[in-house]
């Protein structure tokens, strides 16, 4: 019998489409870049756009599980290894970043990438989906990679403005609300102590009434480096206001505290700014410092009303000291 014109067509359109040599043409071919894995984790497919994304040839990976080296200067899985190994459930260990979950067993994340032989590092969201046989049983698992680093740089540069203030360049407000929440959530978690100090300038107006408001910036910003160069790596150092700067202290204890505030106060002090009415006199600040021993159903709110009162109290004391709360915490 012979088949009709439409027939012949669709069998024409079908047949390449269960042909693999054909599938893996396509793959091969696809803009996308993308790499196939077989139920060992061995690399079947290294398409073109993966060749140039990571500078590695096909030659060298398929047929080897080496395919990590080409995104990683350390051993590790990729997203299609966690499928194929069914260890989806260590993605946010190995993946600062996973959208929300796909059904279907894929896996989706991005993270950066040294790719060591692509000779520059790049931000790469990654997709990896199961191919399963006829039976159910996982045949492959095909992984596509998008480059997609412009977008994380300009959406990094977003996020700075949106949590730096403009003008000293430290934390902004919004910021330091976050980050105290965090920190507060977290000594509860650890069972560890919070500091905070508030850093207030002291007679600014009388220094701006003097120095003119863009001589005031100035000194802000001179103000602020110095604060924040007294800082280890976990500290945060904010503008909380005007002319007033916050510090978080994680896991420090009120004398820590205390000695860092005595630090930044005699930093500022040395940079010896002068305050333009007394001839000799030097723009200081005051210091609040306050700890709390987190406990369920606290609030930031209080430690930093506390670390205010400290500060109202050095500065009815004469201003240019340090001063701590009068309980050991809040
Ligand atoms: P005290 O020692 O009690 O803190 O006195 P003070 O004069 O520093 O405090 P006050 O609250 O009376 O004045 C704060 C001044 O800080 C007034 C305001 O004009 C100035 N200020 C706030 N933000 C800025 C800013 O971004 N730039 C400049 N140049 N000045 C600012
Ligand atoms: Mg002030
Ligand atoms: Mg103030």
């Amino acid at each position: 019998m012979t088949s009709t014109p439409n027939v012949q067509r669709l069998q024409a359109v079908r047949a390449p489409q269960h042909d693999r040599a054909f599938a893996n043409k396509l793959v091969e071919m696809l803009a996308i870049p993308a790499f196939v894995l077989d139920a060992d984790c061995k690399v079947i497919i290294w398409n073109r756009a993966c060749e140039r994304l990571t500078g590695v040839p096909a030659a060298e990976v398929v047929g080897t599980s080496d395919h990590w080296r080409s995104f990683y200067d350390e051993a590790r899985p990729t997203l299609a290894d966690l499928v194929i190994l069914d260890r989806a459930d260590e993605i946010h260990r190995l993946y600062p970043r996973v959208p929300p979950h796909h059904p279907d067993g894929q896996l989706c994340a991005e993270s950066w990438c040294d790719m060591p032989r692509g000779g520059r590092r790049r931000y790469l969201a990654s997709d990896a989906s199961p191919i399963f046989d006829d039976d159910g049983k996982l045949e492959a698992v095909v992984q596509t990679l998008r480059d997609v680093t412009d977008e994380k740089a300009a959406q990094d540069a977003l996020e700075k403005l949106a949590t730096r203030d403009g003008l000293t360049g430290l934390a902004n407000r919004r910021r330091f609300d976050d980050t105290i929440k965090a920190e507060w959530a977290r000594a509860l978690r650890q069972q560890q102590p919070l500091s905070l100090l508030m850093v207030d300038v002291d007679n600014f107006k009388a220094y701006n009434d003097a120095n003119g408001h863009v001589g005031g910036d100035e000194c802000l910003k001179r103000i602020a480096t110095a604060v924040a160069s007294e800082m280890r790596a976990n500290d945060l150092v904010a503008r909380y206001g005007g002319e007033e700067f916050a510090v978080i202290l994680p896991n420090q204890s009120l004398k820590g505290a205390a000695i860092v505030a005595e630090r930044v106060r005699g930093r500022v002090e040395r940079l010896q700014l002068p305050n333009g009415q007394v001839p000799g006199q030097h723009v200081t600040v005051s210091i609040g410092a306050a700890t709390a021993i987190v406990a369920p159903g606290t609030e930031p709110a209080q430690l930093v009303n506390t670390a205010d009162g400290a500060l109202y109290r050095a500065k009815h004391m004469g201003r240019n000291r340090i001063s701590l709360p009068l309980a050991e915490s809040v």
